[in-house]
Parts: structure tokens; C-alpha cells; sequence
């Protein structure tokens, strides 16, 4: 029994009811499994015993009316997990199939997403079983007001700075920073990222996540010699990553064929193009409908009601919706079809058997903890504006966002080569970050 094995036997054993935390952690110590031999100091240090608990969770109640008066209560969390390289940072997620291991799962890969970003910023992630969806404004408002009456007590911009998730868009964080700044009588808007701009958000930060993507997508294809130009691309989601990548994509001469949500997928050989988007975005932003109605107002475009894109042929596939929507049946079809690459928009969209498919046949894989990084590292931007109290330009922001995400293509990459698996990007993504977060404890000694 290895190091590792003994940790992770612990970690499952004490966690049965939270598979996609076990999954998490299984797939970040598999990668870490050459560094820890090749380092006893992370073992002297107990490192990964320290790594898998979280500094703390906070679970709360959140009781609301609805527009009928009728007393509604629901589910609030926090996971703080690890704040070694700085204050802990991570969305809210509200959907109905939030319960704790999601967001210990979700939380865990923070902490090596946001040290890849290169910015000081440690892991965390929150939310509520709480659904928008079929709500009315004033429902959603009255919840954000009630969750946060609870949650303002343990955030705050040099301690723990929250921002969206599925579910939490910016009408969700406007309700939240209200009640927010409410209660503490101040303008403190580091605390809160994924703000509108005229009240300390930042240019770019609601494209940041699919902009990154793409951009994390280009910098592999650059690898081979390639680019997006005339690629055909399946994306999944219909939401705010799924919107941006799309439009990114496009610009860069892809043709995205799909979109999709939790009821099914549109299917449109003619690609989604700026004014089709431009449907999407009021669709699901606005009228917050579902997205077989792209299909009635473009009749060429077909609706799959209740499939998911991977059986449609493409070049490129950027899963943007959910965890596990990447099946290992869905890999080997994707493969099949000749998928060339992924690049994840979303949190462990692929199982790890599906993985392994990717890594079998050499496609581009990038791991959502590098691939959907550039949100968090916008949103850390935004701190860093809100603690100048100025505001960058689009250009500006966007253009710190590209070289972060190259950085991180650098750093996934040579790591991978310096351990011998070049091209493995899971690989050089969970080493590289762990590095940096392990002798940052390390420094800071035994808490
Ligand atoms: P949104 O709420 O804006 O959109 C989510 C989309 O995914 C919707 O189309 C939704 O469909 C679909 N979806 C959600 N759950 C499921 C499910 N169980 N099965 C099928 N489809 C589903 O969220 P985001 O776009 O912000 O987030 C999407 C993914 O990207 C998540 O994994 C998130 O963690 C990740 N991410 C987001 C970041 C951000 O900055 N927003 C940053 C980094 C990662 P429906 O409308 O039917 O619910």
C-alpha cells in the first residue's frame, strides 16, 4: 500500500454517500501519485490527509414566503476548503441536486483551478437545493435576501468572496450583493464577484468562462498546428458558459452545431451564428424558456428532446452543461465520430472511464480545472479592480485573460513533460497546482 492508497481508502471510507467528492479526489491523487514519491516531503507533512478535509463547512437553513405566503424552506452551504495561497473563492450554485458531497467535490478542484490562475485566491463553493427555475423575480429575490441574512457572516473580500454557478446568474448576485451590503452598511464589493459593471463588475467577466475555454482550446490545437477555423463544434448547456463559447468559437471560424439543456439538445448543420445566439441568450436570460423553442423559430435545426449532443459527428466537443453528462459510452461514440478535442466549459462533465477513452485515442483533452479556469481568474480580476477602486477596459481584461489562460497551457503542459507524459494535461493541471498549494501548507506549517 502506497501513500496515496492509504489516504484514499480513508477518504472513501469516510465519505460513502458522496461519490462525485470520491471521484474527485480518486482523479487528482492518481495524478499526484509520481510527485509524492518523488517528494517525501509531502508525506512528512501529511499533506494529503490535510488536503482532503475542509477548513470548515457551514450548512444553514433558508426560509422564505412565496408569492402565495406559504412558509418554503431550503438547504444553504458553504464549503470552505483551503485557504493557503489566499482567500477562499468559488461560485454559488443553486439546482435542485445540490447537497453536500457536490459541493465538497466541486470545492476540492477549486482550490487547483484557482492556484493555476496564477492570482492568490484559495478554494471554495457554496449554494442551496434552491431551483430558480419557475420562480418568479420577487420568489428569487426574497430567497437570495434570506440566504444571504445567513451567509454574510463568513465572507468577505479578504476572506471569502463568492460568485455564480449554475443557477446563479447575474440577477442572482445584483439580490445577493443588495441584501449584502444591506446588512453591513458598506459598499464592500470585493466581496462578491460576477457583478453587474455598474456597481464594481468587471468587463468580460460574464464571457470569461467560455471565452477561456475557446482560448484553451486554441492553445492546444496550436500544439498540432491547428485552429478552430472550420472546425465543426458540439457544445452542451445553453447557459452563460455554453452562450460565450459559442460566440467565441464562432468568431474564430468554428461552426457550433449544438446547444442543449436538462430537457434535450437542438441540433443546427447551419451552426449557431451571432443573431441565432442572440435568440439563445434572450431565450434563456430573459423569457427563461427551454431551448426546443430554437427549433420553432428555426425550422432547419432539429430538436432531440431529452438526448445529449455526443452522438452528433464533430471535430471539437465542449461539454458546458453539468458533472458526468460525458459518459464512457458517449467518449467511445465521440471518438468513433472523430472528435479530435475536448475542452471542458463545465466541472467534470466527463467520467473518468471517458477520460481514459480521450487519452487513449491522443485527443486534446483539457480538464475543466484548466480548460474553465479563465472565470475565476476574471473574477479575480475583479478583485483586484474593487480593491483599486477602477475599472480596466474590455481589451485590457480580455487580453490578461488570454495570457492567463496561455500560462496555464504552458504550465499544464511542461509539467505533464517533466513527468514523462507529455500531452496529458490532467496530468500537468493536477500536479502543477497541487505544488503550489502543498508548499504553501507546507511554509504555513501544521493548522
Ligand atoms: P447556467 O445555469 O448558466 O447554465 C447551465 C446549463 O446547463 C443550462 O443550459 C442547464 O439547463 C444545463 N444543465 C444544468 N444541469 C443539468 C443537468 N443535470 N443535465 C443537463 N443539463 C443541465 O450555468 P453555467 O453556464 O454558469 O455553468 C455550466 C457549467 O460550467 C457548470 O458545470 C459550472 O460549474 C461550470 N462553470 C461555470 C463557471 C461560470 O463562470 N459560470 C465557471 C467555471 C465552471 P437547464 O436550463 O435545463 O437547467
Amino acid at each position: 500500500m502506497t501513500y496515496v492508497d492509504d489516504v484514499l481508502n480513508e477518504v472513501t471510507a469516510l465519505n460513502p454517500a458522496q461519490p462525485e467528492f470520491i471521484q474527485a479526489v480518486t482523479e487528482v491523487f492518481h495524478s499526484l501519485r509520481p510527485v509524492v514519491e518523488r517528494e517525501p516531503k509531502y508525506q512528512k507533512n501529511g499533506i494529503l490527509e490535510r488536503l482532503v478535509v475542509p477548513d470548515r463547512i457551514i450548512i444553514f437553513r433558508v426560509g422564505w414566503l412565496d408569492d402565495a405566503g406559504r412558509f418554503r424552506v431550503n438547504r444553504g452551504y458553504r464549503v470552505q476548503f483551503n485557504n493557503a495561497i489566499g482567500p477562499y473563492k468559488g461560485g454559488l450554485r443553486f439546482h435542485p441536486s445540490v447537497y453536500l458531497g457536490l459541493l465538497k467535490f466541486l470545492s476540492f478542484e477549486q482550490i487547483f483551478k484557482n492556484a493555476l490562475t496564477t492570482l492568490p485566491m484559495g478554494g471554495a463553493k457554496g449554494g442551496s437545493d434552491f431551483d430558480p427555475k419557475g420562480h418568479s423575480d420577487n420568489e428569487v429575490m426574497r430567497f437570495c435576501q434570506s440566504f444571504m441574512t445567513e451567509l454574510f457572516r463568513y465572507i468577505g473580500p479578504d476572506t471569502d468572496v463568492p460568485a455564480g454557478d449554475i443557477g446563479v446568474g447575474g440577477r442572482e448576485v445584483g439580490y445577493l450583493f443588495g441584501q449584502y451590503k444591506r446588512i453591513c452598511n458598506e459598499f464592500r464589493a470585493g466581496t462578491l464577484t460576477g457583478k453587474a459593471f455598474a456597481w464594481g463588475g468587471s468587463l468580460i467577466r460574464p464571457e470569461a468562462t467560455g471565452y477561456g475555454t475557446t482560448y484553451f482550446a486554441q492553445e492546444m490545437l496550436a500544439t498540432r498546428g491547428e485552429s478552430l477555423k472550420s472546425k465543426i463544434c458540439t457544445v452542451s448547456g445553453s447557459g452563460n458558459v455554453a452562450q460565450y463559447l459559442i460566440e467565441r468559437v464562432t468568431q474564430f471560424g468554428g461552426k457550433c452545431v449544438t446547444a442543449s439543456d436538462s430537457s434535450g439538445t437542438i441540433h443546427d448543420p447551419d451552426g449557431i451564428d451571432a443573431e441565432k445566439l442572440a435568440f439563445i441568450m434572450e431565450l434563456k436570460n430573459e423569457k427563461r424558456g427551454r431551448i426546443g423553442e430554437y427549433a420553432a423559430k428555426y425550422p432547419k435545426a432539429k430538436y432531440l428532446a431529452g438526448a445529449k449532443p455526443w452522438a452528433i459527428p464533430c471535430d471539437c466537443a465542449f461539454p458546458c452543461a453539468t458533472q458526468n453528462e460525458i459518459s464512457v459510452e458517449d467518449a467511445k461514440t465521440l471518438v468513433a465520430n472523430g472528435c479530435k478535442l475536448v475542452s471542458e466549459g463545465a466541472n467534470m462533465p466527463t467520467e473518468p472511464g471517458g477520460v481514459d477513452v480521450f487519452q487513449a485515442a491522443k485527443v486534446l483533452y483539457g480538464p475543466a480545472k484548466a480548460a474553465n479556469a479563465g472565470g475565476v481568474a476574471v473574477s479575480g480580476l475583479e478583485m483586484a479592480q474593487n480593491s483599486q477602486h477602477l475599472f480596466w477596459s474590455r481589451e485590457e481584461v480580455d487580453h490578461r485573460l488570454r495570457e492567463i489562460m496561455h500560462s496555464i497551457h504552458e504550465v499544464a503542459r511542461s509539467t505533464a513533460a517533466e513527468y514523462g507524459d507529455e500531452g496529458n494535461y490532467v496530468l500537468g493541471a493536477n500536479v502543477a497546482g497541487f505544488i503550489k498549494v502543498a508548499d504553501a501548507m507546507i511554509d504555513q506549517g501544521i493548522v
